[in-house]
């Protein structure tokens, strides 16, 4: 088969798939009101269907769903034949779309006035009614546009329809009228239902459309009236009969008629103002107390309109400009498996790029295999993709009728794909990890989050360099990058070649710009060194808790050198933690700390600090000379209780700027608790333990003068038995 051959006949076997899809949702949405996909998911076939359809007018069969309107009437109403049919209308997806048709009629209009009006698009079920002599003679559902359903003793049962026209219409009533709207569901009504729905064990309806849809084919028109269904009637058939020749004017009629008119109707002279309606109507949508999904812009006078005259399906004078979808299809290409810094396996869709919500997507994750299976997506198959929270991509599942033939489940790989190692799923995990320390992936990993923003921040150190220095050898741990010389680097192959075949490398500009932010690197604060060593557990939040608790990386070292209580015979928790340095620390907590502990259990580890340490990098806080006397210098200090005037973060950071050691605990070596209101078991265990509690008052003058408080110092209650009492002088 030649190229083109080949490539007709896949884009004919696909539409012939998608029609066939898209008829199966037809009739679950028009005919059992009980849709299986979002109207976003439903549209992206359809519009790959008519693009297929577009580029090989060939392959348009006359019962392409891109021709037709609805479904055909269901048989358990009496058929009504349509006097004049009801199409559906035209979409455009985006204000572009839009104004490709504002321009299209423009033209067609040429030198003449032409207004628009733009009335909401209600999200319901149209509905046609035919008055006899002023009076309600019948109801009918659009079906598929020719032929619809009888539904009057249904619609009779709702409120807003008139039964017999009003005002100036009822004076003198027209023998035969036809009015065209929507029924719908206000969302108080729907969610009513929905919870009776619940309570009876019936399954809730998908939106309110559908509830609206089959509220209105109810056999029994008892059951229709207790939905509470509403309408707005937004069309006059034959309104020229009438003496009437605008949209904006057949409306006034309608109203005056006794008929539910949406208020927010506008007429508009320019695209500029029909843009502004559009706008408008995205911002009003979530706060209406029922649902729309765009916006109908007609052209208002009817002389034009009849010139603009009809597609197969739809009017050529108006445009459903349809809310941006959150949802769209497209085809899963396959699935990727990247390795983490702990050696995390995540499978990683990859599909053909999509627009969603205003930005092209081609990737997301599938976290795990468990997240696979639930979702049973297979490589091949047709996706429905969204962005969760309207940000992150996420694939909601495969469109199940369009499965291509041999595709198969998924499966995790038994080997690491980065290093081929053994990969492990711990029991009771969902997720698989390559267990192999020397992964090259992982280590990948590992450089990039130590060079990355929120760790060292080492400026143009990027994946691809690192995986280059990763080649060449230049680099395996990450105190490496602090052995790199600047004419090692400029002479760096960067895999490619110039014209010349002659190889391009990083060069001397390059170079020396890097070997500067390496260095800038060596002095950034301990908390960055911590959160960059990728001790898991250990984000950039606890790194700041543990740096601020022990100062430098030595200090960390030997607390988790300690070996604490093991939980189990007359060692409670309270003890054990107590007896754990880095657990009691607030805010870290014995699995943080046994993971730190595991990390710096590793000799590897340690030599790697060792390094760190010889070529510069700096790991202890940046000790300035101090800038007050070190007055509290050998003084322990507890605080406890809720200050007022200060946070305990700042109170600690002000004592230790006058030399005081602060600790999270009280012992015999504290020499004083600073307790706040509501001050619990610290201020008893000082009491118990004759250590002075001050109050805050005296914190404040201790930080204000620099003096150590002494224990007859106002405030300080030697031996306290009394709560503190306020600081004022005693
Ligand atoms: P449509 O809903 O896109 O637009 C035409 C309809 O809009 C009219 O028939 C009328 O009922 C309604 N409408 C509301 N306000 C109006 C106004 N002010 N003036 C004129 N008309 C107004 O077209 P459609 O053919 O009825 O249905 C297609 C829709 O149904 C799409 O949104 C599609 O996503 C959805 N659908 C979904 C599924 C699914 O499985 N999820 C299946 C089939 C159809």
């Amino acid at each position: 088969m030649s190229g083109a051959s080949a490539e007709r006949a896949a884009a004919s076997a696909r539409a012939e798939a998608l029609r066939r899809e898209i008829s199966h949702h037809d009739h679950r949405y028009y005919v059992l009101d009980a849709p299986e996909i979002g109207d976003g998911a439903y549209d992206a076939l359809v519009r790959e269907l008519r693009a297929i359809e577009a580029a090989w007018p060939e392959l348009v069969t006359p019962d392409s769903p891109t021709q037709r309107v609805g479904a055909a009437p269901d048989s358990q109403f009496a058929p009504v034949a349509h006097a004049q049919r009801m199409y559906s209308l035209d979409n455009a997806m985006d204000l572009a779309e839009l104004d490709a048709w504002l321009a299209r009629v423009v033209a067609a209009v040429g030198e003449r006035e032409c207004a628009f009006t733009c009335e909401l698009k209600i999200d319901g079920s149209s509905l046609a009614l035919v008055y006899e002599d002023g009076v309600l003679a019948r109801a009918a559902t659009r079906g598929d546009g020719r032929t619809g359903e009888d539904v009057t003793a249904n619609v009779r049962t709702i409120r807003d329809v008139p039964l017999r026209l009003r005002a100036g219409a009822a004076a003198d009533p027209p023998a035969r009228i036809e009015v065209r709207g929507e029924v719908y569901l206000p969302l108080a009504a729907f969610e009513r239902l929905n919870a009776a729905q619940e309570e009876a064990g019936q399954p809730p309806f998908a939106n309110p459309r559908n509830a609206a849809a089959g509220a209105v084919r109810q056999k029994d028109p008892a059951v229709t009236a207790s939905r509470e269904l509403a309408t707005f009637v937004y069309q006059l058939v034959d309104p020229r009969s009438l003496g009437l020749s605008r949209q904006s004017e057949a409306l006034e009629w309608l109203r005056a008629a006794g008929f539910h008119v949406n208020p927010d109707v506008a007429t508009c002279a320019s695209a500029e103002a029909v843009h502004a309606y559009c706008e408008e109507a995205v911002e009003k949508r979530g706060s209406l107390p029922y649902e729309i999904d765009g916006v109908v812009v007609k052209v208002d006078s009817f002389a034009l309109q009849e010139e603009l005259g009809y597609t197969s399906k739809a009017p050529r004078w108006a445009i459903a400009f349809k809310f941006p979808a959150e949802e769209k299809t497209t085809v899963l290409r396959d699935i990727r498996v990247q390795v983490g810094r702990t050696g995390a396996l995540t499978p990683l869709a990859e599909f053909d790029p999509v627009t969603v919500a205003g930005s092209t997507i081609a990737r997301a994750t599938l976290h795990n295999i468990d997240e696979i299976r639930r979702k049973d997506v297979r490589i091949g198959d047709t996706i429905v993709v969204r962005k969760a929270g309207d940000v992150i991509p996420e694939v909601v599942g495969p469109v199940a009728g369009l499965r291509p033939e041999g595709a198969v489940a998924w499966e995790m790989p038994a080997a690491c794909p980065s290093c081929a190692g053994p990969v492990w799923r711990p029991e009771g995990e969902v997720v698989s990890r390559c267990t192999n320390v020397a992964c090259p992936a992982q280590r990948l990993e590992r450089l990039g989050h130590w060079a990355g923003r929120g760790a060292m921040d080492i400026d143009g150190m990027g994946t691809e360099l690192i995986a280059r220095l990763v080649e060449r050898g230049l680099v395996h741990d990450v105190s490496d990058f602090y052995a790199l010389d600047e004419a090692t680097l400029a002479a760096l192959d960067l895999g490619r070649v110039k014209k010349d075949g002659t190889p391009v490398v990083l060069g001397g500009l390059m170079a020396a710009k890097l070997v500067a932010a390496i260095d800038a690197s060596r002095t950034r604060p301990l908390a960055r060194v911590l959160f960059g060593l990728g001790i898991r557990h250990v984000g950039s939040t606890v790194a700041e808790v543990l740096a601020a608790e022990f100062g430098s990386l030595d200090a960390l070292l030997d607390a988790a050198a300690v070996e604490p209580l093991a939980l189990g015979e007359g060692v409670t928790v309270a003890a054990a933690l107590a007896s754990d340095p880095v657990a009691r620390v607030e805010g870290v907590g014995p699995v943080i700390a046994a993971s730190i502990r595991a990390f710096f259990g590793n000799p590897d580890n340690v030599a790697l600090v060792e390094r760190l340490r010889e070529r510069g990098v700096r790991l202890a806080e940046e000790r300035s000379a101090p800038a007050r006397p070190q007055t509290l210098a050998g003084l322990t200090f507890v605080l406890t209780g809720a200050l007022e005037r200060h946070t305990r973060d700042a109170a600690a950071a002000a004592l230790k700027e006058l030399g005081a050691k602060v600790s999270g605990s009280v012992s015999k070596k504290t020499s004083f608790v600073v307790a706040g209101a509501d001050a619990g078991s610290k201020y008893d265990k000082a009491v118990a333990l004759g250590v002075p509690v001050l109050d805050e008052a005296a914190l404040d003058r201790i930080i204000e003068t620099g003096e150590p408080p002494t224990a007859d110092a106002p405030g300080g209650s030697p031996a306290a038995d009394a709560p503190p009492v306020p600081g004022a002088p005693g």
